[in-house]
């Protein structure tokens, strides 16, 4: 380790920067995390404002962001009293003239701007009661402006309340910047990317983006700087997850499993019943060879609701048994572990395998038996819930294992899992129903293996999603009725979201009696579920759903995952606009699951907010759930997508994972021809990002060693 003798510039303290002192030091720290210069320059500005063009006040909308005019000032007045005592003056240019006005300094200002003299104004203006003005604009002597010692482009940095009563707002920070720039060469910031990457990817060194992104000349700087910062950060991330991956893969060897011979060649050319879409055959090929491999499967399946990733999982299992190991697949609830056994043993049943079934009802001496059996190896293929991997399961040869729904299950279980294998750890094949953009998917699961199956099996009619508001109830019921008779059933689902359960219980409760009151025994038969609801409550009401005992299930989102009703072909989401993008597309796939023709029925309140319009709007358009990850993220944010939350990895500063897929994938690709030529980073063009690299690892106390 380094003892920090060699002098680092960057390392320095903000305190002792021109300009900033204890005081200032201690509140940049506080507001800002701001400690060093090095934090400093990464302080980016979030905008520019174009300084060598001016505006005139006829010009201004409420659109208007930073501007600034030339004119003139007079008719200073002071107004209110105490806290309310404000300075206005009048801003007049050759097109007309506003407000100006400021609730602090006041003397000062009255001081320092002469009535009747050329000023250059600098502001974001407001509109108030239909009249346009403008609180605390920049004011300085027209003369001052021009001169040439402005930079054209001004950046714009994020400051906050505090920070600015200390002279800290946008502009003392970009004083600092300059100041900080001032003190810095060339060499403090020395390259870290190999200058082939640079070459081929066209990107400024290190310190020309820092210094363009903080003082451009020009816009084609700015731009220059950002694609450079950005595909740095991408690039370093990428680095570190793509050597993740290879790490992993180095570590932990798995089992190799050659043979397709007794079960897995007879179910696909006999009993499969229908052709694999191209992209399950893609996946399975995929499977297949990090089954050969060597190592340890550890394979993320995306695929949208219904696109068939259980036969996936099923033919997989089969690879697994087929070499003389056992398997197990895990589902998130009771009801979903049923499903898939029901459905699994009927399906395996012709080659004479033992399908067995563990949840929490499987009790006593049959519990028992069972754990005897699958301890001795007589059970192929075991399915269940979580207590799959309880302590007390012992299995005979454990070789893959295979998660439904992976994002009810945690990190910790899933550590579980791997120590359930003999020798080495099973293979692991995760699925989801939830996907994900293919960028957030490179970022968060970057260390994984990812497939993707991106098609849905033929003949599926698509479903088809209509709006319709509260007010359109009598049209709803009665499209239900129509549905009914013709011998399909229905889903009704409420919101249920934490902080307000009480109320939307009785949102749910109201939505029963009314539909109750309108499709009345003995007619019909309604069924209810949700949360508060013991398990076996639960379980009989969806059970008799299940066996169309009642044609109508009223429930919370409970339902949302994996259950399959293939008879259900109706859809109802009351209040669909307080629902997010990615649960309205879960629930949409609890339907048409079977040959007819499935709707989905969004209802809403008459108003709705921008968002919320856009949500509906995209449900309506589309059936692609990448597509609608796609806006999902558009409209909340890599940060708060479904499956992908608190992923430290998407704390990035300057890259979007919204916008910038381009650039991630020359970064993903980069990284990964990188440490496949040099996983050491022991080349001399790589000195530089391994001295980066090992330098971050002593700052952050990242454990680059074990990456190095
Ligand atoms: P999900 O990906 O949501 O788990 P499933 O695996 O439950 O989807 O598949 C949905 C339905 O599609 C099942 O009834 C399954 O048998 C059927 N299926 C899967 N693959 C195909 C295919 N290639 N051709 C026709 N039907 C298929
Ligand atoms: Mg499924």
């Amino acid at each position: 380790m380094h003892t920090g003798a060699t002098y680092r510039p960057l390392d320095t303290p903000i305190e002792y920067l021109k300009g900033v002192g204890p005081a200032r030091a201690e509140l940049l720290q506080k507001e800002l995390h701001i400690f060093r210069f090095r934090d400093l320059l990464q302080h980016y500005p979030f905008r520019y404002v174009d300084r060598t063009r001016f505006y005139q006040v006829k010009d201004i909308t409420p659109d208007s962001q930073l501007i600034q005019l030339k004119g003139v000032v007079d008719q200073f007045k002071v107004i209110g009293e105490r806290r309310r005592k404000r300075l206005t003056a009048r801003f007049t240019d050759s097109s007309g003239s506003m407000e100006l006005v400021w609730f602090q300094g006041i003397k000062w200002i009255q001081k320092a701007i002469a009535p009747g003299q050329a000023y250059v104004i600098f502001g974001k203006p407001n509109f108030y009661k239909g009249q346009v003005n403008m609180p605390h604009p920049e004011v300085e002597p027209l003369s001052q402006a021009n001169s040439q010692t402005r930079a054209a482009l001004q950046p714009i940095y994020t400051s906050t309340e505090k920070l600015k009563t200390r002279g800290l707002d946008s502009k003392g920070l970009y004083k600092l910047t300059q100041a900080l720039f001032q003190r810095l060469s060339p060499t403090d910031l020395p390259e870290m990317l190999p200058d082939t990457l640079r070459q081929q990817y066209k990107l400024v060194s290190r310190y020309e983006a820092l210094r363009m992104i903080h003082l451009p000349k020009s816009g084609k700087e700015v731009r220059a700087a950002q694609r450079r910062l950005k595909f740095e950060e991408l690039f370093l991330l990428q680095l570190r997850v793509v050597k993740m991956k290879l790490r992993r893969h180095e570590l932990h060897k798995g089992v190799i499993m050659e043979s397709l011979e007794q079960y897995f060649n007879p179910f696909y050319h006999h009993h499969l019943g229908f052709d694999l879409t191209n992209a399950q055959k893609r996946v399975l090929k995929e499977i297949r060879r990090d089954l050969l491999s060597g190592n340890q499967m550890n394979r993320l399946l995306q695929g949208d609701v219904g696109s068939g990733k259980t036969i996936v999982a099923v033919m997989s299992m089969l690879m697994a048994i087929d070499n003389g190991y056992q398997a197990a697949l895990m589902a998130p609830t009771e009801i979903l572990a049923q499903q898939h056994y029901q459905g699994i043993a009927e399906q395996l049943a012709p080659l004479g395998l033992r399908v067995a079934l563990l949840t929490g009802s499987v009790k006593g001496a049959e519990r028992k038996q069972l754990f005897a059996d699958l301890a001795n190896g007589d059970i192929h293929l075991l399915i269940g819930t979580h207590a799959l991997i309880e302590e007390k399961v012992q299995y005979h040869d454990l070789g893959l294992v295979v998660i439904d729904e992976q994002h009810r299950f945690g990190v910790a279980q899933r550590a579980k899992l791997w120590r359930k294998g003999t020798t080495h750890p099973p293979h692991v094949l995760v699925m989801t129903a939830t996907p994900i953009p293919r960028t957030l998917a490179m970022t968060v699961f970057g260390d994984l293996d990812v497939s993707v199956i991106d098609e849905l099996p033929p003949g599926r009619k698509p479903i088809a999603t209509h709006h319709l508001r509260d007010s359109d109830r009598l049209r709803i019921f009665g499209f239900m009725k129509e549905q009914i008779a013709e011998g399909r059933q229905v889903y009704v689902v409420y919101p249920l979201i934490q902080e307000s359960e009480k109320l939307d219980l009785k949102d749910l409760q109201d939505g029963y009696e009314s539909v109750t009151r309108a499709f009345p025994l003995p007619d019909y038969a309604v069924s209810i579920v949700h949360g508060k609801m013991t398990p076996e409550d639960k379980d009989y009401e969806m059970q008799r759903f299940v066996r169309g005992e009642t044609q109508i299930m009223v429930a919370t989102t409970v339902i949302e995952v994996g259950v399959n009703v293939p008879n259900a072909s109706v859809m109802v989401i009351e209040n669909a606009e307080r629902f997010g993008l990615a649960q309205l597309h879960q629930l949409r796939g609890r339907v048409g699951r079977g040959a007819d023709q499935s709707f989905c029925l969004l209802v809403t309140k008459d108003k709705l907010s921008n968002d919320g319009r856009k949500r509906i709007r995209t449900m309506c358009e589309t059936n692609d759930g990448f597509r609608i990850a796609q806006v999902d993220m558009e409209l909340r944010g890599p940060g708060e997508m479904e499956g992908t939350r608190q992923s430290g990895r998407l704390n990035l500063i300057m890259a979007d994972l919204t916008t910038d897929g381009p650039v991630l994938e020359e970064a993903r690709k980069s990284a990964h021809q990188l440490l496949d030529n040099d996983p050491h980073l022991q080349a001399p063009e790589h000195a530089g990002l391994r001295q980066y690299l090992l330098a971050q690892k002593q700052r952050a106390g990242f454990d680059w060693s074990r990456v190095l």
